[in-house]
């Protein structure tokens, strides 16, 4: 097989929407980046329930691009055992497609060069290069850096997942039979160290799952298909499978930032929200700060990824550690119906009691 070596400034691994908020970064100042995903096509498959608030069109303009919105949200609607709450939760659910596709073409707009279908299957760290393997093209690439952006997603990609805990996902898209104006998330004694949601998409809906793993041994696929059988009753949803899918959300909260010439963002920094589980917008926001540091550092000729490591954690490391703690002290005690309706007001950030 043919070997190709080329040399850039930044090696970014992962178009999802960090590795693409990096390169875009980057490229805006003018930063030579090579943006490479191991996906044929940026975005696809989906692997998310897509709901985003508002404020990520601080971020990105989703005016400039309304084929990435499935449908506005106005509510937040959570059913924790016997009771019901609805809460503002104005913002969208997106087509994730769309939106990370956008996203990987604004960096090769702005200068990015993309690599798609291609590997990252070894870092060698001595040489300071990637060894990068193009299904498309059936070669191979020698790819030298002064700088690397890790933006590869929930699991390192690089053999073990560097995350402590994770949530382990399950959903489908399937007709939604009745309009709804919400995003609604349901607690279960039967759904452990997790939740359900139904996250509308016009005529259609994610309806999923997450469970963590192994604090619970309950086996996905029997808690989706209760889940699936509650929803289904009340008429809310119709029979059909028009997508299934599944992933990880990491849940420990932020990990390893920085090694060296080595920056994480989004996910593989640990970036979900370990109670929640949203991770599009720190996504969006990580990869950005990851690329201005690596700009910065290119001109300056010298690592300034300590103080990338020092930004991201002021801005994100106290919200997440709460969030982990709560997570790992309440969900242990809701097993029954009124223990869930005793501790979600604790546990759920639209409660003002989870912030006391
Ligand atoms: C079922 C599910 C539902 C979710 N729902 C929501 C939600 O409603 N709202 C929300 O905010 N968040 C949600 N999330 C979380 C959200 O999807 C992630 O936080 C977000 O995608 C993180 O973006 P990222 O760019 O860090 O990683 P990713 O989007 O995972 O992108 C990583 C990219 O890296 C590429 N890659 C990995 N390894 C390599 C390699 N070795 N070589 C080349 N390429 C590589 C992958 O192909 C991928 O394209 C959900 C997650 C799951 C699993």
């Amino acid at each position: 097989m043919p070997v190709y070596f080329m040399k850039t400034k930044v090696a970014i691994i992962g178009a999802g929407p960090a590795g693409s908020s990096a390169a875009i970064a980057l490229s805006k100042k003018g930063i030579p980046n090579i943006l490479i995903d191991k996906r044929g096509v940026v975005g696809i498959p989906v692997q998310c329930a897509e709901f985003v608030g508002l404020n990520i069109n601080s971020y990105v303009d989703l005016n400039n691009i309304p084929s990435a919105i499935n449908q506005k949200i106005k509510f937040m609607d959570i059913y924790a055992g016997k009771n019901f709450y609805r809460f503002n939760g104005k913002g969208y659910v997106l087509n994730r497609a769309v939106f990370d596709r956008h996203l990987a073409g604004e960096a090769v707009k702005t200068g990015s060069k993309l690599l798609t279908a291609a590997r990252v299957y070894r870092i060698n760290r001595q040489k300071n290069s990637i060894d990068v393997l193009s299904a498309e093209e059936k070669i191979m690439y020698e790819i030298y850096y002064d700088y690397l952006i890790a933006a590869t997603g929930p699991k390192n990609g690089f053999g073990e997942p560097k995350n402590g805990a994770y949530i382990y996902a399950t959903q489908i898209k399937t007709d939604l039979l009745k309009e709804l104006d919400s995003v609604i998330c349901y607690f279960r004694t039967y759904i452990p160290y997790g939740y359900g949601w139904v996250f509308p998409k016009g005529k259609f809906a994610n309806v999923g799952i997450g469970i963590e793993k192994p604090a619970s041994d309950m086996p996905l696929s029997l808690s989706f298909n209760k889940f699936l059988n509650e929803i289904r009753s009340t008429g809310l949803i119709g029979l059909k499978i028009i997508e299934k899918t599944s992933g990880l959300v990491p849940v420990s909260g932020l990990n390893e930032i920085t090694d060296g010439n080595i920056a994480l963002c989004g996910d593989a920094a640990g970036l979900t929200h370990p109670v929640t589980g949203a991770g599009i917008l720190s996504a969006v926001i990580s990869g950005g700060l990851a690329g201005d540091y690596a700009a910065e550092s290119v001109k300056a000729s010298k690592n300034l990824f300590e103080d990338y490591k020092e930004e991201l954690e002021s801005v994100f490391k106290k919200s997440l550690s709460n969030a982990a703690k709560k997570r790992s002290e309440l969900y242990p005690l809701m097993t029954d119906d009124l223990s869930i309706e005793k501790n979600i007001k604790q546990l759920w950030p639209s409660f003002e009691e989870y912030y006391k």
